[in-house]
């Protein structure tokens, strides 16, 4: 699986008991679609608790995303093999 997480905050207007009230929902690229809440800020908890879910292990998450086209939560080929070379282990003794 290979798929890409690049979620977005859908926003629209909806009839609610109370009036019209803005929506917000989570969904991202990969299929999922999170609950929908009138608050934006519970989106986007929803939205930062998927890409938790789907980040790979801290060494193998992206630590150039600029330079390297990808996401900080996207597992990174280039970084990986960064890791690999020797002289680089020192890195995770850190804490
Ligand atoms: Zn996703
Ligand atoms: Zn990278």
């Amino acid at each position: 699986m290979s798929a890409r997480h690049r979620p977005t905050i859908a926003r629209w207007r909806e009839e609610t008991s109370q009036g019209e009230a803005w929506c917000y929902q989570a969904r991202c690229s990969c299929g999922v679609e999170m609950d929908e809440h009138y608050a934006r800020g519970r989106a986007v908890r929803d939205r930062d608790e998927h890409l938790a879910e789907v980040a790979p292990p801290p060494a193998e998450r992206c630590r150039a995303p600029r330079a390297h086209g990808s996401r900080s939560w996207d597992r990174c080929p280039l970084c990986v093999d960064q890791l690999a070379l020797p002289g680089l282990e020192a890195w995770g003794a850190v804490g």
